[in-house]
């Protein structure tokens, strides 16, 4: 069925075929179909303080959710946000995030594209609309390259109005150094490449130490991310991080079986109704 794509058509969707009348459905039409339908959900999965590995926050991480199955962001995202349909997501994004801010007790991160960073009126659109919700913003390190100046500015708006800001998959990008003496950020979240080498390289140890300690100078706390080892869970602990995250402490989980194991995430005002 699937082999008569063309161009712009995507053999890995021939497994969704059930879905409508064998129609051949290009990851396009997915998304706005997704978008119209309402099938973007988010995940949440949590991370956890170091020290005592209570939860300490929630991460938002997409999916579109069909018919009993689940695409992850590796699917569709990068289509997406180079896609006509960035707006309409945003649009979805901000609204669910509304809600679940509200609904929720615990602070939510959610992942910011760069595209998305770097448009005028996206980040206003953040300063607007929230206040006091324990928000923070995932960027990584690829959107001060294109205008430090704006994206240095930018954060500290954010920051003003209590929203905070990660600095995610950090060390995959070009030169942190120079970003970190520019910025004021809340969180470094460690990329699991460097987690995954805390066990068995020395190397990986020893640079994952010095950006913890980097960071902890600089008022900076950082996020291990990636943990999926009671080994590597020993060590991140060791080296000082200030938060967890990862398999092995949690899988991102669906609203439902994230307030079933967390019930306490539920905000007072939730529980009532
Ligand atoms: P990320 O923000 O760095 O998120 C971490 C990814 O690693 C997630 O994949 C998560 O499921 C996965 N992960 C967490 N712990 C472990 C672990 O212990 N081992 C392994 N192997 N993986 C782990 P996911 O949900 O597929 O998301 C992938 C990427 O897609 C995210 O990377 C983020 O960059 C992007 N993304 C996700 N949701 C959104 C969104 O709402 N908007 C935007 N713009 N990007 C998103
Ligand atoms: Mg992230
Ligand atoms: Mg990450
Ligand atoms: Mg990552």
């Amino acid at each position: 069925e699937a082999k008569r794509g063309g161009a712009g058509e995507f053999r890995f969707f021939a497994s969704h075929m059930e879905l409508k009348a064998q129609e051949i459905i290009s990851l396009d039409q997915l998304l706005e179909k997704a978008l119209e339908n309402r099938w973007f959900v988010f995940f949440y999965q949590p991370y956890f303080r170091a020290e005592d590995l209570r939860l300490a926050g929630l991460e938002a991480l997409v999916r579109i959710k069909v018919d009993g199955k689940i695409y992850n962001p590796s699917e569709f995202i990068d289509y997406l946000e180079k896609s006509r349909f960035l707006p309409k997501f945003e649009e979805w994004m901000f609204e669910e995030i509304e809600e679940k801010a509200r609904r929720f007790r615990v602070p939510i991160s959610v992942n910011v594209s760069g595209r998305s960073f770097s448009r005028r009126g996206f980040v206003e659109r953040f300063l607007n609309k929230f206040s006091g919700e324990d928000l923070s913003l995932e960027i990584t390190e690829r959107v001060f390259i294109e205008d430090v100046g704006y994206a240095s500015d930018v954060i500290k708006r954010l920051r003003g109005r209590g929203i905070r800001v990660f600095i995610d998959d950090f060390g995959t990008g070009y030169c942190a150094l120079s970003y970190l003496r520019e910025l004021a950020v809340d969180v470094i979240k460690v990329d699991r490449s460097f987690i995954q080498g805390v066990v068995e390289k020395k190397r990986d140890r020893d640079l994952v130490e010095v950006i913890v300690l980097l960071a902890r100078r600089l008022g900076i706390e950082s996020l291990a991310e990636g943990v999926e080892t009671e080994e590597q869970l020993d060590i991140v602990k060791k080296l000082g991080f200030n938060y967890v995250q990862g398999f092995l402490l949690e899988k991102p989980l669906p609203e439902e079986e994230l307030l079933s194991k967390y019930p306490e995430i539920l905000s007072k005002d939730s529980q009532k109704t």
